[in-house]
């Protein structure tokens, strides 16, 4: 492909950016690369916001050139040779310097020592993505392609580098599937067998549970997550990383549901800080006892575990409601109960409309409801906390919350007739 051609489909913006960081690094007798995802996605001509670029050199030396030229952010770390910089218009790169990397022992993180760009390409994970693009004046626009990446990406190929390649990370497994579902591709037919081979020689066993859940974390955002998680299943990787972990039958409705929820928290629940991957996680994990052994295996963070352990039980609760439930009733029922898990609720396949809309309303209305009397005031009546007292509290704000009493002075009147039975 013509370096013009490529260069023509970059903003302008973006383009004068990486001309400024190819002349930087021209000038310190640098070499510099834009590598990976954004390559890959400037040739399918596709949208993509991060940026990565490998010099082959001092890449945090050069990192700090360019933030003194620039207003923002950096972030070195020096461990890595690594160094983020977000420029002051929300643009953000990351520099690293070209490395090489041999893996101790399976699923291990990789030894890292300085390469060229050659070495830093050969040890991606895809040929897809292990194209450069120079960045230098005299050379900007050309692509480094050392493993026929630009030929997978016509063909629709998601091919590895070497054999090993999944035994060395498993991470790849994930990887592989995602890019497939994502880009309508196919992982070449010799990759599929050594992904089988290495997933029966138990992988996915060396790999920590943060590792597969970040990976499953970049899946479940992904539009075509239905097809990557079915794909998944065909190489048995759920059993594999739990025996009893099979992903629901109609994944891809519960999928669209999360979506909904998705919109309608958006929309409805501004104020609250919705995480919204649980929505997620909810249609991926639904069995209260394999969430149980799942959650230690992947270590999922408390605040997920707790959703997807409330919303397996919140099934038990919906069933108790009716259409002519009080809403008082609803309050006392739900409100125990994660947002998340509610709103995921409301969108769910077959859920009768009249139960999502009592859901919405405990949302929207009742969860905000404030009580018209609180502790205090039963206190200054010599009432002493107990508990009665909780029970007439209870009862003033559930005749509140059906709007049988509008008023402190209702509110007062009545509690004076629970006081008396
Ligand atoms: P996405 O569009 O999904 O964000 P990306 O290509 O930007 O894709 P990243 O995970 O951000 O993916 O990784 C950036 C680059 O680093 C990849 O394009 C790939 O070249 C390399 N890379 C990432 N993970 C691995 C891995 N496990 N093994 C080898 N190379 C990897």
């Amino acid at each position: 492909m013509y370096k013009t051609e490529i260069l023509s489909r970059i903003p302008s913006k973006i383009l004068a950016v990486l001309q400024e960081i190819g002349q930087l690094a021209d000038e310190t007798g640098l070499s510099a690369y834009a590598v990976g995802g954004m390559v890959r996605d400037l040739l399918l001509i596709r949208e993509n916001s991060d940026f990565d670029v490998v010099v082959e050199g001092d890449a945090i030396g050069l990192a700090q050139c360019l933030f003194k030229r620039w207003e923002g952010k950096i972030h070195v770390h020096s461990d890595f040779g690594t160094g983020t910089l977000t420029r002051s218009d929300g643009l953000k790169i990351d520099f690293v310097s070209a490395r090489r990397e041999t893996y101790p022992r399976p699923g291990a993180l990789p030894f890292i020592r300085f390469g060229t760009i050659l070495d830093d390409l050969r040890r991606r994970d895809f040929s897809i993505n292990a194209l450069a693009m120079s960045l230098n004046p005299a050379t900007i626009g050309e692509l480094v392609d050392c493993t026929s990446g630009l030929r997978d990406l016509q063909s629709g190929e998601i091919r590895t580098l070497h054999d090993r390649s999944f035994i060395d990370d498993p991470t790849r497994l994930f990887r592989a599937i995602r890019y497939e579902g994502r880009y309508g591709f196919q992982i070449v037919d010799s990759d599929q067998k050594h992904m089988f081979d290495a997933i029966g020689k138990g992988v996915l066993d060396l790999i920590s549970g943060q590792r597969i859940r970040n990976e499953i974390n970049r899946i479940l955002p992904e539009t075509s997550a239905p097809k990557i998680i079915r794909r998944m299943e065909e190489f048995d990787i759920f059993q594999n990383i739990h025996t009893g972990w099979q992903p629901p039958e109609n994944f891809d409705a519960l999928c669209d549901a999360a979506r909904q929820a998705a919109d309608w928290a958006d929309k409805h629940l501004v104020k609250d800080s919705v995480e919204k991957a649980s929505l997620f996680w909810m249609a991926l994990l639904r069995d209260g006892s394999v969430i149980e052994s799942v959650k230690d295996r992947l270590s999922l963070d408390n605040q997920l575990s707790k959703i997807l352990v409330a919303k397996a039980r919140l099934g038990n609760v919906l069933a108790k409601l009716s259409v002519h439930s009080e809403r008082s009733q609803v309050y006392k029922l739900l409100k125990s109960y994660p947002i998340e898990a509610l709103a995921f609720s409301i969108a769910e396949p077959e859920q009768p409309q009249w139960c999502a809309a009592k859901i919405k309303e405990y949302l929207t209305d009742l969860r905000l409801a404030q009580p018209l009397i609180n502790g205090a005031d039963l206190i200054q009546l010599n009432l002493t906390p107990g508990p009665k007292f909780a029970e007439m509290l209870w009862n003033t704000f559930a005749a509140q919350l059906d709007g049988k009493i509008q008023s402190k002075q209702e509110a007062f009147q009545i509690l004076g007739r629970f006081n008396e039975n």
